[in-house]
């Protein structure tokens, strides 16, 4: 193709620098797929372990599973790691790796846009040197399914004067000690925060919406002679690594086929909010009434003695309104406070990069999904999105283990995409239509049974269709099967062409595989 001034040509445009960008950065150059950059919007690689450094931040997926295969790392101190922890080991790998040179940080993609002529993916990105554009081949997007954080729409939430945040952009310079605080918000992330900041605040209201089962968590330290053994011992620790791994994915046929075997997870529940609280109204409050695993289980020693600290009032009556200085309930109450913060999770169904992608016949990945809801073939290839990969896609993300086997399963697959198309002679790859619906259908009948679709809760999983276009229902290793090669079949593509050819883009050339 020919060179536009102040456009640079790639191969390869990796979106995110966390473990999904990083994976694809690493696998990509292990393959002498050398030429790609990676655009992150923050100022380090990371991703969602480098932007949520919320007092108490952890893991709730075990260490020795929530790592690369490719980089287990021996010097884990517990059995679940801490925020920094996991960021450390994320910089570390990126370093170890020496594809560092190619990511580009504290610049965002503005728009990525496929153009049909010149075959590649013109992607325009913000960053402190001003407007820049690249020609991509392929897009892999790893930006995050869990990145954008989502505010509530409640009255009056603009008007407030105090401190504001949301959990996933914390304000360190925010003094907490002896304020009111009001945390609006009890899933994952609340959890962990509201138990450090009860240690410091003066009063602290939280604001339940719906309560979530919480169960026990292993807090264990790794002793230094565990460590050593992990260090030492050939093999040790990724036997240890199998062992999780198949205890957490013994967990799938009750998440998805047999939601009764829940109520073993609700005693646990039920045991746990039992020790942590002594007060019959509180313990009545916090207990869920729907099937436990119908959303995310969440894992907390500390959740439900911090509410029951005398400085912490649950709250469960409805917000009705925020006022420069406080919070109003439908009751009418009224609770003063210094500082607010939002812990109402991220737009997930919904992804707001999909409005900056514009594929095949100028309509954006925000235009297709709104129709139908999320859909991409094996959770990474989308029809009229030729040459696109998203990983932690549709339909990939887990609710039982650690998404880092996923993120390695899918990095795979575009790797192989990569090598197909280099050694075909391919300029598009695209999943035809068919073969996108058919696995969506396998994805949607799968999901009938699941604990998710049955449970009886409202989740984020859900569409605003009433789909689960989040979660994979089945075991990983399932999906890993499915990925294991580029299944060029189910693709339209087409030949490397000479530049601003008129060949229309329907009359594409099959290649038999
Ligand atoms: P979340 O689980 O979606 O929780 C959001 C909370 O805010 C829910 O309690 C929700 O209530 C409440 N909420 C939302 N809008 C509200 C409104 N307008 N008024 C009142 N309450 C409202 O979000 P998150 O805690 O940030 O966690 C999101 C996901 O991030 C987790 O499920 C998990 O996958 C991941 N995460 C993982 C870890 C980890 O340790 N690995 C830690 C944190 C987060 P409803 O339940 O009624 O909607």
């Amino acid at each position: 193709m020919s060179a536009t001034p102040g456009r640079s040509n790639v191969d390869h445009l990796i979106v995110g620098a966390g473990f999904a960008g990083l994976a694809a950065a690493i696998k990509l150059d292990e393959a002498a797929e050398r030429d790609f950059v990676v655009i992150e919007k923050d100022s380090d690689v990371g991703g969602t372990w480098h932007i949520n450094t919320y007092p108490g931040a952890e893991c709730d997926v075990p260490s020795q599973l929530y790592s690369y295969s490719f980089a287990l790392n021996p010097e884990w101190s517990k059995v679940y790691s801490p925020q920094q922890e996991i960021w450390e080991y994320t910089r570390k790998v990126a370093e170890d790796s020496g594809t560092l040179d190619r990511f580009v940080f504290d610049t965002a993609v503005v728009d990525a846009r496929w153009d049909e002529d010149e075959q590649r993916w013109i992607v325009r990105t913000e960053g402190p040197d001003g407007p820049k554009e690249y020609a991509a081949r392929t897009v892999i997007s790893g930006s995050g399914g869990l990145s954008e954080p989502r505010l509530p729409e409640i009255e009056g939430i603009d008007s407030f004067q105090g401190e504001i945040f949301h959990s996933a952009r914390w304000d360190h310079d925010v003094d907490l000690a002896g304020k009111r605080v009001a945390v609006i918000g009890t899933g994952a992330s609340a959890i962990q925060l509201v138990p450090e900041l009860q240690k410091v605040v003066g009063h602290m209201d939280v604001y339940q919406r719906t309560p979530n089962w919480v169960i026990p968590r292993n807090e264990r330290s790794f002793t230094g002679f565990e460590k050593a053994v992990f260090k030492n011992v050939p093999g040790a620790q990724r036997a240890l690594r199998s062992l999780v791994y198949g205890t957490l994915e013994a967990r799938v046929p009750a998440f998805a086929r047999f939601p009764r075997a829940m109520r073993a997870v609700e005693l646990q529940g039920k045991r746990n909010i039992a020790k942590g609280i002594s007060d019959p109204e509180l313990r009545k409050k916090v207990t869920p009434a729907y099937r436990a695993g119908c959303k995310r289980i969440l894992i907390s020693n500390k959740w439900y003695p911090a509410l029951d600290a005398d400085n912490v009032d649950l709250v469960t009556d409805p917000i009705q309104k925020i006022t420069g200085d406080a919070i109003v309930t439908a009751d009418g109450v009224e609770r003063p406070i210094d500082v607010l913060v939002v812990a109402t999770g991220f737009y997930v169904t919904e992804p707001p990069i999909a409005q900056h992608i514009t594929g095949r016949g100028g309509r954006t990945l925000a235009d297709v999904w709104d129709e139908g809801g999320m859909a991409a073939y094996k959770g990474t290839t989308i029809h009229g999105f030729p040459n696109l990969f998203q990983v932690v896609g549709p339909n990939t993300a887990l609710g039982h283990s650690s998404m880092i086997f996923i993120i390695e399963s899918q990095v795979r697959y575009v790797v192989e995409a990569a090598k197909a198309m280099r050694a075909e002679g391919l300029a598009v790859v695209e999943p035809t239509q068919a073969a996108q619906d058919a696995w969506t259908a396998g994805i949607r009948r799968k999901m009938k049974p699941t604990v998710w679709q049955t449970g009886g809760c409202a989740s984020w999983y859900l569409d605003k269709f009433g789909n689960n276009t989040t979660l994979w229902p089945g075991q990983t290793f399932t999906f890993r099967q499915h990925l294991r090669s580029f299944d060029i079949d189910k693709y339209d593509v087409q030949p490397v062409q000479p530049p601003k050819s008129t060949q229309s883009p329907t009359s594409q050339e099959k290649v038999s595989s």
